[in-house]
């Protein structure tokens, strides 16, 4: 580390303290952008990073709300309002019991380098509440978004910030915040991405994010010649994200073999094909399930529950050749990494934000895997989120084959984008200085043009 990276790291723990999220995404970011501080020091003058690591806005409220049996409950509602240079605040909403403000403004300042790699003119935010819909009625659901859109929606707006869903915050919670908004505020706008298709949204947002994971992992595989066809995948998570990256894998020639929620992962190495992707589906997004139920469905698969004292997650220690990180950050730890390389994993796309902690990333480099960072392999959501507001203020619907096609685009235009940054910077192919340098330079260049209030 040299002494401005230091000294940089020093001060985002003294002014955040109790943060580790954000003090673990700042230093990789931190650590890639020196790269280019010492060619351009003008970004030092102007302070760039400093700024960047500050959130323009950050908004904390309470959120009351009765469940079902009368009684009151408190959480609370946050809105970190992080980079504007380049567009409107743009991020999802997490509800998990673990949200607090150091995980969503890690999650805001990955964001800020993820929208400036989409292309799309979109700035940075991230939001959401230590609510946790898991065993909550859609009643419970519907009152605890009514309650927190009830504050958020002085702070947003088509063209100030357009939040969108992320854990916990799916279709149905879209709709209830949308209905909302629109109830306060008498106006139908494209406020919120995500939404249902009949009332505003775009077709392929559902699948954006976990299709753009594979066509990243693709676009990687291409540099050495090679496709999905035949690959064996371990997936975890089996929500949104994993859900969308089995289908594409499958489309695409591959085989996944786990799927995993927070109380342990099913192994099926005859793979998850069609159907049982659709009872996924079900169990997941309509009967709210368990994984555990799938190796109850069907007998070719094994299900390990999950060991909260175990070193390792055994998920990540089966043959295979790709990996695709979907639940939530620091996933995979040190020895989970060897694990993987060890089982001759060599593609990582993340498609959870920050899933690998950084000896993890350490580990895949120093092994030369093909290592698609969450900022990169993971933008294929917010890119069709964009192209979502894009539909709104149109007022036009484009195919669900206009989509896909622009999506597929836009991951091979950040691949290449990571590639050509790397080249630039002296270390071809580390996707990870890559993503942050092509992400920062654009943000950078117009927080310049627009003098200190950029
Ligand atoms: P989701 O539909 O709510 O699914 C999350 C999945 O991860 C569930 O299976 C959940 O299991 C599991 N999970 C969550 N927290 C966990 C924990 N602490 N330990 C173990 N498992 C956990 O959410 P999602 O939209 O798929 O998001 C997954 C990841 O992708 C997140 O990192 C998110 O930030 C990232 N991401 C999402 C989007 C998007 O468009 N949705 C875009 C970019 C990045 P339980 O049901 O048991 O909690």
């Amino acid at each position: 580390m040299n002494s401005y990276t230091s000294d940089f790291m020093a001060m985002i723990r003294a002014k955040n303290p109790a943060e580790p999220e954000f003090h673990q995404a700042a230093q990789e970011v931190v650590e890639s952008v020196s790269l280019v501080l010492d060619k351009h020091p003008e970004y030092r003058k102007f302070k760039i990073m400093e700024r960047i690591a500050e959130p323009e806005r950050v908004i904390m409220f309470r959120v009351p709300w009765l469940d079902d049996g009368g009684t009151i409950h408190v959480n609370r509602g946050f809105r970190i309002e992080m980079n504007s240079a380049i567009g409107p605040y743009k991020g999802g909403l997490r509800f998990h019991s673990s949200v607090n403000l150091g995980i969503l403004k890690f999650l805001a300042f990955e964001q800020v380098f993820k929208n400036s790699l989409t292309t799309l003119p979109m700035g940075g935010g991230k939001g959401g509440s230590d609510f946790d819909p898991k065993g909550k009625s859609d009643d419970e659901v519907m009152k605890f978004c009514q309650s927190f859109m009830m504050e958020l929606y002085r702070h947003i707006g088509p063209n100030t910030d357009v939040p969108a869903g992320d854990i916990g915050v799916g279709g149905r919670e879209i709709g209830y915040l949308f209905g909302t908004y629109k109830k306060i505020r008498d106006e139908f706008t494209g406020v919120l991405t995500g939404k249902g298709l009949n009332w505003g949204g775009s077709l392929i947002r559902p699948e954006a994010t976990g299709y753009g994971a594979v066509y990243f992992a693709a676009e990687m595989l291409g540099t050495r010649g090679e496709t999905l066809e035949g690959k064996t995948c371990l997936v975890s998570g089996s929500g949104n994200v994993a859900q969308y990256t089995v289908e594409k894998v499958l489309d695409l020639g591959g085989k996944c073999v786990t799927l995993s929620d927070s109380s342990g992962y099913i192994y099926d190495p005859d793979g998850i094909d069609r159907e049982k992707l659709a009872y996924v589906m079900d169990l997941k997004n309509m009967r709210r399930g368990r994984i555990r139920e799938y190796a109850d469905k069907y007998k070719s698969a094994t299900y390990t529950p999950l060991d909260p004292s175990a070193d390792h997650n055994p998920l990540w220690n089966h043959k295979a050749d790709c990996a695709f990180p979907s639940a939530t950050q620091n996933e995979i730890s040190g020895k989970d990494a060897k694990n993987l390389v060890d089982n001759g994993v060599y593609v990582v796309s993340e498609g959870a934000n920050m899933p690998t902690v950084p000896d993890g990333v350490d580990i895949f480099l120093e092994a030369n895997v093909l290592y698609g960072p969450g900022k990169a392999a993971n933008a294929g959501g917010v890119a069709v989120s964009g192209l979502e507001m894009s539909q709104n203020s149109m007022r036009y619907s484009w195919s669900r084959e206009e989509v896909d096609k622009k999506l597929h685009g836009i991951m091979k235009s950040i691949h290449k984008a990571c590639v050509e940054a790397s080249t630039a910077y002296g270390c071809a192919g580390n996707y990870v200085n890559g993503a942050n340098i092509a992400g920062f330079l654009k943000v950078a260049d117009a927080m310049i043009d627009q003098g200190i209030f950029g």
